[in-house]
């Protein structure tokens, strides 16, 4: 047990919180650091949070067969911390022993650059979304922010912020970001909205701490999560302060409400058997968390009312985030293997116009993955120490991501041919009057069973318009923002004017003094 909970008199497993729980105690409910992938699904049991899937309150979530998979995903985080911990573990100033490098603040290139190879090696492994990213890009940003606001305003939010990531660290656990609102009416700000808890605020204070109403929308791995951070999701102004509010949150605490975001085909984990899921360990995970009153102790508020720092959040994260994109690398990894794997099933590996889409769904991978080791490879440090990635090019890695992962998914579509869209269920293969008969027309090359090319296509299906379609494709294109945010980022960083002066020297159109500064 860590040096900070030693003197905590442990809460009994799933026991809930008060709603004003002080700090001490909502460190209390972590009794055992995680040492595992069992560990780590073991500590999600017996939380009694309120989950509300298909209507219904789901009574233990990690059991809940459309749910697992989602835990599975996180959990292989765990273990690749034990398979490969050069990889997926770092040197922690803090506790002074290694930690999952989901839990490491970077201070270096070499640190991101680590990271997003853990990254891709993780969705080479797991084929979905892993949802730990979104926590890790927080606490990168929360070592800096926290330092830079009480620069200015004399606050202590810093030193608040390491105490919570050395339990973090300690008790080896995951934390969520909590950022998306609602939004409501988008041409309006947060305080001009018809219903105030459309974007998170502050709806009380007291000496003990304050209060947040609000919801947060599509939030990664939210349920699968041991704490989360809400924070503001855009700029604001001053008549917005209520709004500007950052805090940290166990799961347990009263007041938070789960709604399960279902996925393409989900259903399918419900039907008995696993060849039809295509990926039937593996998924992603996105939750509507709405927080009503929920009482955050002052030791885990990191911001209140400093609403200046709302957009430089908002920027660094994403500035983090959107290189953080070069997981789908890995799932492009996967999707390669996969279209190649077909053909060979289908006897036609090696065709030249087979090899040449394989050439071309690589080339858009790996272009994916360059401009988000560049970011990382680019990066600088802040005041606190922490490092960042190069904006410019994180954000060109995300905007490669909202389109390579189609043309890529085209292409396997391609290889894979209609079959992937029209075999019949799992359930016809298994049944006698039909399984002969599948397994005759539904052969492919003579040395293959005809269940290893089911299973394959399922995959591909599985990744392109399935269940995990929602993390290769549909989050690729909204996840860390939708297009055009990458667009408004690229287009104030681009330095036109720069450029410009770049040419005009060349063409001999006018000698300007600036031009020195613009080599
Ligand atoms: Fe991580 Fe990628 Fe999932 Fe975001 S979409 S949490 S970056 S795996
Ligand atoms: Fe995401």
């Amino acid at each position: 047990m860590s040096e900070q909970t030693a003197s905590i008199t442990p809460m009994p497993a799933g026991s809930a919180l008060e709603p004003t729980a002080s700090a001490e105690e909502r460190w209390g409910l972590f009794q055992h650091p995680l040492h595992s992938a069992e560990d780590y699904i073991n500590s999600l049991r017996g939380r009694g949070l309120k989950v509300y899937l298909f209507g219904e309150q789901v009574e233990e979530p990690v059991d809940h067969p459309m749910i697992r998979p989602s835990i599975n995903a996180l959990a292989a985080s765990y273990q690749l911390a034990e398979d490969d911990p050069e990889l997926a573990t770092a040197e922690s100033p803090y506790t002074g022993t290694r930690v999952n490098r989901f839990l490491h603040i970077p201070t270096s290139p070499e640190d991101l650059v680590n990271k997003n190879q853990m990254q891709r090696r993780m969705g080479q492994l797991t084929g979905t979304c892993f949802q730990r990213c979104a926590g890790l890009d927080c606490i990168s940003v929360m070592h800096s922010l926290t330092y830079d606001i009480d620069q200015a305003h004399g606050t202590e939010y810093h030193s608040r912020f390491l105490k919570l990531l050395e339990g973090l660290q300690r008790h080896n656990l995951i934390i969520a970001a909590g950022m998306t609102d609602p939004k409501g009416d988008r041409s309006k700000a947060p305080h001009e909205q018809a219903d105030q808890d459309m974007f998170m605020r502050v709806v009380d204070r007291d000496e003990k701490g304050l209060y947040v109403s609000g919801a947060k929308a599509h939030m990664t791995g939210g349920l699968n999560s041991h704490w989360v951070m809400v924070m503001p999701t855009m700029r604001l102004s001053e008549a917005d302060r209520d709004y500007a509010v950052i805090g940290a949150v166990p799961l347990q605490t009263p007041g938070l409400t789960f709604i399960y975001g279902r996925q393409s085909c989900d259903t399918r984990a419900m039907e008995g058997g696993e060849i039809d899921q295509g990926n039937a360990r593996y998924s992603g995970q996105e939750v509507l968390v709405v927080f009503d009153r929920v009482f955050i102790p002052w030791e885990h508020v990191f911001m209140d009312g400093e609403w200046e720092f709302a957009s430089v959040l908002v920027e660094r994260f994403t500035d983090y985030h959107r290189a953080s994109y070069v997981c789908k690398t890995g799932l492009g990894d996967v999707m390669v293997g996969a279209a190649a794997t077909i053909a060979e099933y289908n006897g036609v590996e090696s065709a030249s116009h087979i090899k040449d889409k394989l050439v071309e769904m690589v080339h858009l991978n790996e272009t994916i993955f360059s401009s988000g080791i560049a970011s990382s490879h680019q990066a600088y440090p802040l005041p606190s120490g922490a490092w960042i990635n190069d904006g410019m090019l994180s954000n060109v890695c995300k905007h490669n991501v909202t389109r390579f992962p189609y043309e890529i998914s085209r292409l396997a579509q391609d290889l894979a041919g209609g079959l992937m869209v029209t075999l019949p269920s799992e359930k016809d293969f298994e049944a006698s009057n039909t399984s002969e008969l599948l397994e005759r027309f539904f052969k492919g090359r003579d040395d293959i069973p005809t269940e290893d090319r089911v299973r394959i296509l399922r995959l591909i299906e599985n990744m392109t318009l399935g269940r995990n379609a929602v993390g290769y494709l549909t989050e690729s294109l909204h996840g860390a923002g939708s297009p055009q945010a990458q667009r408004i980022q690229i287009l104030r960083n681009m330095d036109v004017d720069a450029k410009k002066r770049h040419a005009r020297k060349l063409a001999g159109i006018e000698v300007i003094a600036t031009d020195a500064d613009a080599s």
